[in-house]
């Protein structure tokens, strides 16, 4: 609870004003792992709490190499021109810092990054998928605080972090391939599951047929599914960032999902989230604290260890290294 007397923070007025640096020093506040550092975000956080949640947000992931930067850059220079905003976050839990990430040291999004109406935020390096997804909800915060009213949050096709981003977008959107028939078996199925739109990239050249293929067998895969989201039913279409072809149509979706979802359909997806987001905190912040805890620390090899060596049961090892915990 804010009280009256609590400073005000001085980046929440130019914050909410869109002033980019003010955006970019809230940003790198959040990321901080300073423990001072963290209670002036999360104050901040608070305070412009009021001021989110009036973006749409997109989730986009696909392997490397799909086109997804590609992509992105098109489809968000076709947002800008019917007057949008856009803010792209990455979340790629592999990015080491210094360089080496998947999502690469090239220059992504060249002309996209110029406009004054889109920011681009690379994955903050060398976190955790647990840190990375925690930094981007409150990176996503942050943006529409300061007025950007679309956002695109980029993942790998790897690990567990299609998930992650499929749990704090209102839309989640697979780029895949043009691939025979055979290769069809080769998509990760807890991806599709995920997905509200599919949309078969590269659909060009020698490609396009196998694209156009594809994009029906997908749409065949996709009836045997559950829909991720209800009142929608998941879409397939194929687009060539390279020519354009199909990038702005993709629009056109995100808008017919809205209609079809509805405000308040997006507004309980958005209230679970929130939910859930709070009970990942309160594990991740447990985890922490009882892995700091000196007792624990004593305790944690010997009995790793122990389960290792299959001395002890790992429910019985937990129990010792909880009880430590709580000092009995
Ligand atoms: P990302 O790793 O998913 O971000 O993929 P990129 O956007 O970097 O694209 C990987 C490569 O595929 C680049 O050489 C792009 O020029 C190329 N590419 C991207 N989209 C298309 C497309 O629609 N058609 C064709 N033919 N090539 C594409």
């Amino acid at each position: 609870v804010v009280t009256s007397d609590e400073a005000v923070d001085p980046l929440l007025a130019p914050l909410l004003a869109g002033d980019r640096r003010a955006l970019a020093q809230a940003i790198t506040l959040i990321e901080s792992t300073r423990s001072d550092h963290r209670v002036r975000a999360d104050a901040l956080l608070a305070a412009v709490l009021p001021h989110t949640g009036r973006s749409v947000r997109l989730g986009i992931t696909g392997v490397p190499g799909v086109g997804k930067s590609t992509l992105i850059e098109r489809f968000g220079l076709s947002l800008l021109d019917r007057g949008r905003s856009l803010a792209v976050l990455a979340i790629d839990p592999s990015s080491k810092r210094g360089g080496g990430s998947i999502l690469g040291d090239k220059t992504r999004m060249e002309e996209l990054s110029r406009r004054r109406e889109a920011f681009i935020r690379p994955s903050p390096a060398g976190a955790t998928l647990g840190g990375v997804a925690r930094r981007t909800r409150e990176t996503m915060l942050l943006v529409e605080a300061a007025g950007f009213d679309t956002v695109i949050v980029e993942t790998v096709g790897v690990g567990q972090s299609e998930t992650a981003v499929s749990d704090m977008v209102d839309m989640f959107i697979v780029l895949l391939l043009p691939a025979g028939g055979d290769d069809l078996q080769g998509i990760k199925r807890g991806v599709i599951e995920l997905a509200d739109l599919i949309v078969v990239n590269k659909a060009d050249g020698d490609l396009k047929a196998t694209a156009q293929r594809s994009a029906a067998d997908y749409q065949h895969a996709l009836r045997m599914l559950r829909s991720p989201t209800a009142g929608w039913t998941p879409e397939v279409t194929t687009s060539s960032a390279q020519t354009g072809e199909g990038v702005t149509a993709i629009w056109d979706v995100v808008e017919r999902f809205n209609a079809a979802v509805g405000e308040k359909g997006i507004q309980k997806r958005r209230a679970e989230q929130a939910r859930a987001w709070m009970w990942n905190e309160v594990g991740e912040t447990l985890l922490a604290e009882l892995k700091k805890h000196p007792e624990v620390r004593r305790l944690v090899g010997g009995l790793e260890r122990e389960v290792e060596a299959g001395r002890a049961t790992p429910a019985a090892a937990a129990r010792t290294m909880l009880e430590a915990f709580h000092g009995r």
